[in-house]
């Protein structure tokens, strides 16, 4: 309810993940790291305007350009409280 951690994507974010996975990244977008540990090349962008991360994909089973899920710290936090309500 209410707020959300998650962060708000600003309008160029929001235009990128409807691009084709050939168009290369809006300008406030910085590359952080490419993961190559999938069976496509994953490379992460972090932008300066909004502040969330977006991936670009060579794998055509996923999307071209999408925004990251949320970090795993955050991600591992939630299944400790969910845990502990159990
Ligand atoms: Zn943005």
């Amino acid at each position: 309810m209410g707020l959300q951690a998650a962060a708000v994507r600003c309008r160029a974010c929001q235009l990128q993940i409807c691009k084709s996975r050939v168009q290369g990244p809006h300008a406030g977008l910085t590359e952080v790291k490419t993961d190559e540990s999938h069976p496509g090349r994953e490379t992460f962008f972090s932008c300066q305007a909004c502040g969330i991360t977006l991936i670009n994909s060579t794998d055509l089973a996923k999307q071209g350009w999408r925004q990251a899920p949320t970090t795993p710290a955050v991600t591992q936090l939630h299944k400790q409280r969910a845990a502990a309500h159990a």
